[in-house]
């Protein structure tokens, strides 16, 4: 580790030399980031730290190259360096999550979901204007061709989690492009408890029997049963599909096994690659082998060109992930969640769902007066950066929310334990505790704030000591 960081040092300080003979305002930046990550206490829960090898992977000329269709068929000539890359990557992926399938294309998670929607689609929406045309091997669509199709596929019904409840834009969000393609309905959590109340799902899912039931969340703090899941999706002949791009470290990482683990119960499963796994940014798809030739479809049919070099860095992060230092870390990432829980909610904060089973945590400012916004900034100020987020029918709607979600990944990569998570936890108190609203002739505003005085720079000097004992990327001098 110590010689790579070594290396790294040496390595970077040239690139930005170089990077500088171009645009010396983008070699600033890069460094300026380094910085501000080293600086900042990230509790944002989507975010990470990939390794230095994964990081050094994406910048090469593997980025250079066409490489559209799929390992040995592809439309472009010379493609035998990025099968070799795609292969590697595929086949660590499927060794670390058991998959039958892996496909490691996908640059986002929001493209994965893409391509499995699509794989979904291809396999089991029965399109008579399609099978017709495919029969008449038709070039011309006419446009009743085209209506007719546009109709047969979006009237598919897709039942996801809605984005109040913790679900993601593209679980069928009516503004995101999945809302506009199908049919939705989405599931919530019991107003009581904050779980999901998987019987209520199963007694919507009965009425409006979806093609597709989504399981999956990014602000949902709890473990989901993909036995029960799925079991729903057989009554109603759904397909199950999870997108883990949250929790793919954590099921990597085996803290989610039996009923908890997506991959022997979903049939076709989405991820990012950056978020608690620690990849580069990235997305994939692993699908059981009924899907395997659906998912291949995902170039031409949502996607272009693969990013060679991103795969290389997706090969790496996957390898790293098989290692047991990894499994230690998903540990840690989820006992020190619940210690950063635990000492949030004894010093009288109140925890959607009251506490969290997994890699975050979801709080509820508006005891404190604050919107999710107010508190946003003000932990801002103070040098802790998480984000506002909506909670379970918030009165503040998505924008001022009455929220803020916090997780534990990215500090986990830097070394903190249980200890350090409960002085985060005091820290975040202390801020929450000396802010308050401005006052206008309206009421107290939903955006400004002020912060007692000190206490801002008390915090920010307190995170910094607690960073500083756990330096990100140790040994890379820049
Ligand atoms: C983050 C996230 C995505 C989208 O990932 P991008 O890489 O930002 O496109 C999709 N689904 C869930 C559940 C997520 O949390």
């Amino acid at each position: 580790m110590t010689n790579t960081a070594a290396a790294a040092s040496a390595i970077y300080t040239q690139i930005l030399d170089v990077v500088s003979t171009v645009e010396p305002r983008v070699a600033e930046a890069i460094r300026s980031e380094l910085s501000d990550q080293r600086a900042s206490l990230k509790l944002i829960a989507s975010e990470n730290y990939a390794s230095l090898p994964t990081l050094m992977s994406m910048g090469t000329w593997l980025s250079d190259k066409y490489a559209e269709g799929t390992v040995g068929h592809r439309f472009y000539a010379g493609c035998q360096n990025i099968d070799t890359v795609e292969s590697v990557a595929a086949e660590h992926a499927k060794a670390l999550f058991g998959a039958e399938y892996a496909y490691v294309q996908p640059h986002s998670g929001i493209d994965a979901n893409l391509v499995a929607y699509w794989a979904i689609m291809n396999l089991r929406v029965e399109s008579p204007t399609l099978t017709r045309l495919q029969a008449a091997t038709v070039n011309d669509l006419s446009e009743s061709d085209w209506e007719a199709l546009r109709r047969e596929f979006n009237e598919q019904k897709v039942m996801g989690m809605s984005l109040d409840a913790g679900g993601h834009l593209t679980h069928g969000f009516r503004h995101n492009i999945s809302g506009k393609m199908f049919q939705q309905c989405s599931y919530g959590t019991n107003p009581e408890t904050g779980l999901i109340d998987y019987d209520a799902l199963r007694t919507s899912a009965r009425e409006f029997k979806p093609l597709i039931i989504v399981a999956g969340y990014s602000a949902y703090p709890r473990r989901v049963n993909f036995a029960k899941m799925r079991e729903i999706a057989d009554e109603v002949g759904a397909t199950l599909f999870v997108d883990m791009a949250h929790f793919a470290g954590l099921v990597a990482g085996k803290v989610f096994t039996g009923e908890e683990n997506p991959i022997p119960y979903a049939h076709i499963v989405a991820s990012t690659t950056h978020k608690s796994l620690r990849g580069p940014r990235g997305g994939f798809v692993l699908a059981t082998s009924e899907y395997a030739d659906s998912v291949n479809k995902g170039c031409p049919m949502v996607l272009g060109g693969p990013l060679g070099h991103m795969m290389a860095a997706k090969a790496l992060a996957f390898a790293e992930a098989r290692s047991e230092s990894f499994q230690t870390y998903a540990a840690q990432v989820a006992s020190n969640a619940q210690a950063l829980a635990e000492g949030l909610m004894k010093r009288g904060v109140r925890l959607v769902t009251g506490g969290t089973d997994n890699h975050l945590a979801l709080l509820d400012v508006s005891t404190f007066g604050l919107t999710g916004r107010q508190a946003e900034s003000a932990l801002l100020d103070s040098g802790v950066v998480t984000n506002r987020n909506s909670i379970p029918r918030d009165p503040h709607g998505a924008w001022y929310t009455s929220g803020v979600r916090i997780g534990t990944p990215a500090l986990t990569t830097r070394g903190f334990t249980e200890d350090d998570f409960d002085q985060v936890a005091e820290l975040i108190t202390e801020v929450l505790t000396n802010t308050t609203p401005t006052s206008t002739p309206k009421g107290p505003s939903k955006a400004k704030y002020v912060i007692t005085e000190g206490v801002a720079d008390r915090v920010r000097a307190r995170a910094g000591e607690l960073l500083d004992a756990c330096p990100l990327y140790p040994g890379l001098v820049l």
